[in-house]
């Protein structure tokens, strides 16, 4: 039986799934992804999409499991149907992320700090944390 999600959760998957190009319900849960999964992550890589496939969206973007994540991309490797668990963490992370009071503003760092940082580290960091 296909569950779909509605409201604001289906909003937040659509969005999940533009910002990744992953298709959460292209899953099948034959549960390769969890099986490769070095992490010893609770819950693992296949029951989180299968949470969001049932539309729990805030719950699985709350999850500390996420955090577990090494971004190895054995999941994505493993998975039969190309989908990418991995992709789909790092989504849940960035939407977690950017859901906070931001913690860095830019004109704090100042130009003494730019000067002497790594441009692209910089650029990174700021994508995830503003
Ligand atoms: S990318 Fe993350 S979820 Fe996938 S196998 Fe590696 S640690 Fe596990
Ligand atoms: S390997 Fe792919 S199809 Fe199988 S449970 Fe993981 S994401 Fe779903």
């Amino acid at each position: 039986m296909l569950i779909e999600p509605q409201g604001q959760s289906l909003t937040a998957i659509q969005e999940l799934e533009r910002s990744t190009g992953e298709k959460i319900t292209d899953c099948y849960q034959c549960g390769k992804c969890t099986a490769g999964c070095p992490a010893s992550m609770d819950p693992p890589p296949s029951v989180l999409i299968r949470k969001l496939q049932l539309g729990m969206f805030d719950e699985v973007v709350s999850e500390q499991s996420i955090w577990s994540c090494m971004a190895c991309l054995t999941c994505s490797e493993r998975c039969p149907k190309g989908v990418s668990p991995a992709a789909i963490i790092e989504g849940l992370k960035l939407i977690h992320l950017r859901d906070m009071d931001p913690q860095v503003q830019a004109e704090e760092l100042g130009q003494e700090f730019l000067a002497q940082s790594t441009q692209q580290a910089v650029v990174s960091g700021f994508r995830k944390f503003i």
